[in-house]
């Protein structure tokens, strides 16, 4: 049957039969005309004609409506060999018994049977076309089946594995724990190294619906907060279980609707950061407590020397009127020595009251031109300016938020400490102001002695005077003073110097908010 099964493959077995059908349809109308010497009546070649007529149409039809069955196009063919299979076999046969026995009517013989042979065989080979795409069909099915169920197989193991590392995950949780809820406050996942600290067993939990977990007051909080949490809200909140103390914080986990589905709930033992915490408040209260009563002492002791330098400088002058003539020149020497200590004693009462006043009795801040208050200054230290032939410039001063007078005391003790500590050149001094973010840098340039590398962050002490060695006469408590007041305003002040070359001192203040300048 190879033969015909290629030559099908070539026509197509759907255009076979009907070309076959086609065959006896044309056969059947011709037939009775055709100018064969016939033994048998008119009528017998109608009824003939008739039958491989029916015979055709049969053919013709079912082949036509091949389509419109459930048997698949691939099948076509097998209805084919049927069909040519049958007419083969029935052939065979009539030529078996036309050889053993003399057939009586080899043409209409031939003609018939393997006609019905033909119909007879097209309708095995319909059937079993058809059992053939059942089967295929079923195949493929199954293999969908196959395909669909390792699918499964391949999700069920990636959950499996995005579990497992979730599950680690949650395990090292350190200091604390972590776990899934799902919609009924029920935890999935439990995990965390933080449950030694108190009675709770990780794997305990798991499964187990808050309220079984926890009650009381603690239940009361760890649930509200996981309800706002499941309403979306994520919320972060203390407890504290078996004397120690516990931060929650709690996030909802949502679908692709933005619906929440669970949510995820992180605590951690914060119980020695806690204690840490209160202990730094504590430490932080002492030392504002003792620096406040070290400003107080301060201020006081400073107040009440005032009152026995008063009386010392008044009995000095009384001593001076009285008895001036009747000192001796050592006399007078010792006299004068006197007065100058209790003038530096005034001097240095002043500058600590004034440091010690700097927290308490300072002006609210405001936005202070600090042109004007360079002015100002130039203005109180004309004199000085003048004697000493020093030579003052500034780029343009910014606007900065601060105390209008303690930043002019600034400015003054810069100023005058730069004439002051010039050396031997008439003093060139130079103001300059830099923005940095939302600060200004300013600095104040002298040509002056300079300072020692050593002693460029001592200078900023109260009473730490480097240059008091006769030639330059000051209390020490300027600078100390300046840095008080730039720490009021939440800046900073540094001095970089070369001995002999000069000294800058730079200093930061708070821009004026949204000047731009
Ligand atoms: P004083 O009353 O002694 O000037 P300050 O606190 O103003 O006190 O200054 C402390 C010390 O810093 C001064 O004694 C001086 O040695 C040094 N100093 C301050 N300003 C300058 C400067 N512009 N150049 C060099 N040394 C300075």
């Amino acid at each position: 049957m190879k033969p015909l099964t290629g030559i099908l493959s070539i026509i197509g077995g759907r255009r076979a039969i009907l070309g076959l059908g086609s065959a006896y349809i044309i056969l059947s109308v011709i037939w009775p005309f055709a100018s064969i010497p016939r033994p048998t009546p008119l009528e017998e070649e109608l009824i003939i004609s008739v039958l491989i007529g029916g015979t055709g149409i049969t053919l013709f039809y079912w082949s036509y409506r091949l389509p419109q069955t459930e048997i698949r196009p691939e099948f076509f063919d097998t209805v084919a060999i049927w069909c040519f299979r049958a007419i083969g076999v029935m052939v065979s046969i009539l030529v078996v018994i036309a050889l053993v026995a003399e057939l009586n009517d080899p043409a209409h013989n031939f003609l018939i049977l393997p006609a019905l042979a033909a119909v007879a065989g097209t309708g095995a080979g319909r059937h079993d076309a058809r059992a053939k795409t059942r089967t295929f069909t079923l195949k493929q099915r199954n293999r969908e089946l196959q395909e669909t169920q390792a699918e499964l197989e391949e999700t069920v193991a990636r959950l499996e594995e995005s579990e497992q590392r979730y599950r680690t995950l949650a395990e090292n949780f350190p200091n604390g724990g972590v776990a899934l809820l799902d919609d009924e406050l029920r935890h999935t996942i439990v995990g965390g190294q933080g449950f030694e600290s108190v009675d709770f067993v990780a794997a305990d939990l798991q499964g187990e619906e808050v309220q079984e977990v926890y009650s009381g007051e603690i239940l009361e909080t760890i649930e509200s907060h996981y309800r706002t949490t499941l309403a979306g809200e994520p919320t972060s909140f203390e407890v504290t279980m078996q004397g120690r103390v516990f931060e929650f914080r709690t996030h909802p986990l949502t679908d692709d609707d933005g619906d929440v589905y669970a949510i995820l709930a992180m605590s951690q033992d914060i119980t020695e950061r806690k204690q840490y915490e209160e202990k730094l408040e504590q430490l932080v209260a002492d030392l504002e407590e003792s620096n406040e009563r070290l400003e107080q002492f301060a201020y006081a002791a400073s107040h009440d020397l005032q009152e026995p330098l008063r009386m010392v400088s008044t009995y000095l002058q009384l001593i001076e009127r009285r008895y001036g003539d009747e000192l001796d020149e050592e006399g007078e020497e010792f006299f004068e020595y006197a007065v100058d200590g209790a003038e530096r004693m005034r001097s240095m009462i002043d500058g600590l009251l004034q440091y010690s006043r700097i927290e308490t009795m300072g002006n609210e801040f405001e936005p202070v031109d600090l042109d004007v208050v360079f002015d100002d200054v130039c203005e109180d230290l004309r004199v000085t300016i003048e004697e000493s032939g020093a030579e003052i410039t500034t780029d343009r001063l910014p606007r900065v938020e601060g105390d209008e007078n303690q930043l002019r005391q600034l400015f003054q003790n810069l100023l005058s400490n730069a004439i002051k500590y010039s050396g031997e050149e008439p003093p060139k001094i130079h103001v300059t102001a830099e923005q940095n973010g939302e600060e200004w840098i300013v600095s104040v340039i002298d040509q002056g002695i300079g300072i020692d590398s050593d002693n460029q962050e001592q200078i900023f002490e109260v009473f730490e005077g480097l240059h008091g060695d006769g030639d330059y006469v000051g209390t020490g408590i300027g600078l100390a003073v300046c840095e008080r007041i730039v720490e009021r305003h939440e800046g900073e002040i540094w001095v970089e110097s070369e001995p002999g070359e000069g000294s800058t001192f730079s200093f930061t203040l708070p821009a004026v908010a949204g000047s731009g300048a």
